[in-house]
């Protein structure tokens, strides 16, 4: 009996540790996957998931263009068919776009074959509307198992998550965003925010519009830089987080 109870606790620790991999941000046991630099460092990271979006992302590219400041984002394959005007506008105003599945499975579930086919059909749709790009993925939810970040190299994809969270999916305030990400900042931080929503086109982004606005005239303020991933990992190439043991 004491050794099943025993058991029974450690297998359910090892599912709890299992789950809180597969979705947690900053884990690296199923593959390596950018989340950031060496606390510190005067460098952060806007990114945007779940565009493209209307009218919230272009409402965001004038924030973004007011500061001069360049972000990633993260786009479902299925909006992109739906608007590709709105990621050639992200294009043209120079930030980046990445692959974040056709229509936002949570691949934890996925079969290797669908989560091949999510990944592909985002960078058509993607290739059709924009063309070149840059070869950057963010599974939805940071949902992922030990094969799916492999796939995502097979097919040329760099994955990428985040280390500092707005919540800003649950339709809180500006501020409740603004001041969740002011507590996580340390330096060198990859910021997730949403400029759309996964289960419909159009959800209202109106206060990430404004947390970013805030966001970035505050960091700016004390000296910050805010940078693309590619100039986050490029510029910094070895230093970042992507070493962690586990
Ligand atoms: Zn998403």
């Amino acid at each position: 009996m004491g050794s099943f109870v025993i058991g029974a606790g450690f297998a359910a620790a090892a599912a709890v540790a299992a789950g809180y991999q597969s979705m947690a941000p900053t884990g690296q046991c199923y593959g390596r996957a950018f989340t950031g630099l060496r606390r510190g460092s005067r460098q952060l990271a806007l990114t945007f998931d779940d565009g493209p979006n209307d009218p919230h992302t272009l409402r965001l590219l004038e924030v973004l263009s007011r500061h001069n400041v360049k972000a990633t984002f993260f786009l479902i394959g299925r909006y992109v068919k739906q608007r590709p005007d709105i990621a050639r506008e992200l294009v043209r105003a120079g930030h980046i776009v990445g692959n974040h599945t056709f229509n936002h499975p949570n691949l934890i579930f996925a079969s290797a074959r669908e989560t091949t086919m999510q990944l592909r059909d985002c960078e058509q749709a993607l290739i059709d509307a924009v063309g070149e790009h840059s070869r950057l993925f963010r599974p939805p939810f940071g949902g992922r198992r030990p094969g799916t970040l492999k796939i995502a190299r097979a097919l040329g994809l760099e994955p990428v998550m985040w280390n500092v969270t707005g919540w800003d999916w649950k339709g809180k305030p500006a501020e409740y965003v603004e001041t969740r990400i002011s507590q996580q900042i340390r330096g060198g931080d990859v910021i997730l925010l949403h400029d759309g929503g996964h289960a419909a086109f159009g959800a209202d982004r109106s206060q990430t519009v404004i947390a970013a606005d805030r966001l970035i005239a505050t960091y700016c303020a004390q000296g910050y830089e805010f940078v693309t991933i590619p100039e986050m990992m490029h510029e910094n190439a070895g230093s970042n987080l992507s070493s962690v043991a586990c």
